[in-house]
C-alpha cells in the first residue's frame, strides 16, 4: 500500500505514537481479567492520579462525545441546564448527544466572539431567569483549549469556577486537546483543572496519539456515584478494557502525552510563523495550541487545494489546519511555501 503524503486537515489523520502502541503491545500478551478489573486499567488510573495529585475518580470511554456527554449528564438531572460558548463541542459537533444522555438537559449558549465563556456571560445566562419555566442551571462547560485553538489561562479558569461556586454552577472542562493545553501554559495539569476549580476534566488521548480512547476524571468522587453504570448503559464500558487503559500507561509513565502536545502546538507555531508575511493571509486566532486557522481569498484557497492540499473551511470560511504528534516539520514548511505560491499566483491573476 503507497502512503499519502500527509495532511493537515485534521489531527485524528494521525496515526498511533509508539508509546501507545508498545504499551499496547505490551498488554496483548496472555489473558487479563474483563471489564477493568485488570492491572493496566488500575496502573493507568494511578497514573493519572500522579500525574494530577489527586485522588480522582478515573473512568475510559471510546470517545469523547461519549465522554462529555456522561459526565454532563453526571452533574445534574433532566431538567438542568448546562451553559456552554456558542462554539463549543457540544453544542455543534455532538448531535445532540449532551441532551439524549442527560435525558434532556439543555445547553445555554452564551455568544462568544473568540469561543472562550467570561464570568459576565456565564452569569447573565445564569441569572436571566429563575422561575420554574425555564431549566435551572446547573453546570458550565468549557473547552480547553477551545475548538479554534486559545487556551485558557490559569487565572480565567479560577475566575469561572469563582463565578461557578457562587451561583451553584458545576464546572466541567471537555480538555480533547487537554495535553496541547499543558504544553503552551507550561503548568502542571493540577494547575488548570482541580487546583483552579474544575469538577470534572474529559481528557481526549484520540487527538494526542491513541487509537481511542478519552479518561474521565471527576476531582469530586461525590459526582463519581454511579457513572459506571451510566457508562455501561451508554454501551461505553470496553469488556477488553486494558486496550483502553494500556495506551494511556503507555502515554502518561513515558511522558509521550506532553512532549507529543509540545510538537503539535510547535509545528502550529511554525506555520504561522512561515506564512506571517504573506499577503492576502492572515490568522483568525492566536495560535496558542496544534491550530492554524486562515483566513483568505476563496481563489486562493482553490488554488491550494488544486495543489493537493485538504483543509476543512466550516469555521467562518477560513481554512484549518491541525497538528498532530507525528506532524513533519518539512511537510509543514512545504505547506507554507505552497500557500506563499498560491498567494503570489492569485495576485498575479488578479492583476492580469
Ligand atoms: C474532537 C473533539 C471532541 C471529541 O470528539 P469525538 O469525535 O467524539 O471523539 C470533543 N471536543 C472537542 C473540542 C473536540 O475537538
Amino acid at each position: 500500500m503507497t502512503h499519502e503524503p500527509q495532511q493537515f486537515a485534521s489531527d485524528n489523520y494521525a496515526g498511533i505514537c509508539p508509546e501507545a502502541w508498545a504499551a499496547m503491545e505490551v498488554s496483548n500478551v496472555g489473558h487479563a481479567p474483563a471489564y477493568g478489573e485488570d492491572e493496566w486499567t488500575q496502573r493507568a488510573a494511578d497514573a493519572f492520579r500522579t500525574l494530577f495529585e489527586s485522588e480522582c475518580e478515573v473512568f475510559f470511554a471510546f470517545n469523547g462525545t461519549a465522554a462529555n456527554s456522561l459526565a454532563l449528564a453526571a452533574l445534574g438531572q433532566s431538567y438542568h441546564s448546562v451553559i456552554c460558548s456558542s462554539s463549543a463541542h457540544v453544542e455543534t459537533d455532538e448531535c445532540g448527544a449532551p441532551e439524549f444522555f442527560s435525558n434532556g438537559s439543555k445547553l445555554l449558549v452564551a455568544s462568544s466572539a473568540d469561543g472562550k465563556l467570561t464570568p459576565q456571560a456565564i452569569r447573565a445566562l445564569a441569572t436571566s431567569r429563575s422561575d420554574i419555566h425555564f431549566p435551572k442551571p446547573r453546570a458550565v462547560t468549557i473547552t480547553q483549549p477551545t475548538e479554534t485553538g486559545q487556551v485558557y489561562s490559569i487565572e480565567e479558569i479560577q475566575a469561572i469556577s469563582a463565578t461557578c461556586r457562587a451561583l451553584g454552577l458545576k464546572l466541567h472542562m471537555d480538555g480533547a486537546r487537554f495535553a496541547q493545553a499543558c504544553a503552551h501554559l507550561g503548568c502542571g495539569p493540577a494547575d488548570i483543572t482541580w487546583r483552579a476549580g474544575v469538577d470534572v476534566l474529559c481528557f481526549g488521548g484520540t487527538k494526542n496519539g491513541m487509537a481511542v480512547g478519552e479518561a474521565i476524571l471527576f476531582f469530586d468522587p461525590k459526582l463519581a456515584e454511579d457513572f459506571d453504570y451510566r457508562c455501561k448503559q451508554a454501551g461505553q464500558l470496553a469488556s477488553k478494557m486494558r486496550f483502553l487503559a494500556a495506551p494511556w500507561v503507555g502515554m502518561l509513565e513515558s511522558g509521550a502525552w506532553l512532549r507529543n502536545a509540545e510538537h503539535a502546538n510547535g509545528c502550529a507555531a511554525r506555520l504561522a510563523a512561515a506564512i506571517a508575511d504573506v499577503p492576502q493571509v492572515a490568522p483568525m486566532f492566536p495560535v496558542e495550541a496544534n491550530a492554524v486557522f486562515l483566513s483568505a481569498p476563496a481563489p486562493l484557497l482553490d488554488d491550494l487545494r488544486a495543489r493537493g492540499w485538504r483543509f476543512y473551511t466550516f469555521i467562518g470560511g477560513g481554512a484549518r489546519f491541525m497538528f498532530a504528534w507525528d506532524a513533519d516539520p518539512a511537510r509543514v514548511d512545504a505547506l507554507a511555501a505552497d500557500i506563499r505560491a498560491a498567494a503570489q499566483a492569485t495576485q498575479m491573476s488578479e492583476a492580469a
